[in-house]
């Protein structure tokens, strides 16, 4: 039986590029915990040498891109034309 830390890792692993609500769905938990399990995550793989890829999130209305950003939420509002209509994050696991 494998943890859902465990699952998130293998489905990022293999899949790749998938959001947080894909990984919410897929693992049928909660926003709030896969956002936990990802914080966590991406600390404990630092020891295998592999990282988290983050492809940013951009707004649909002006596509500003949310670049440079660390935290595993996604943004809500463009600070440019203050849309709430965001393209969210896409994360994958990868090595180095
Ligand atoms: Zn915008």
């Amino acid at each position: 039986m494998k943890t859902r830390r465990e699952k998130i890792v293998e489905i990022l692993s293999k899949n790749g590029d998938m959001t947080l609500q894909e990984l919410v769905d897929l693992t049928n938990s909660s926003l709030k915990m896969v956002v936990e399990d990802m914080d966590k995550v991406r600390k404990t793989i630092k020891s295998e040498n592999k990282r988290i890829k983050v492809s940013p999130a951009s707004c649909m209305g002006c596509s500003y891109v949310f670049s440079g950003r660390s935290r595993i939420s996604d943004p809500t509002k463009c600070p440019e034309c203050h849309s709430e209509r965001i393209s969210p994050q896409r994360f994958r696991i990868v090595s180095g």
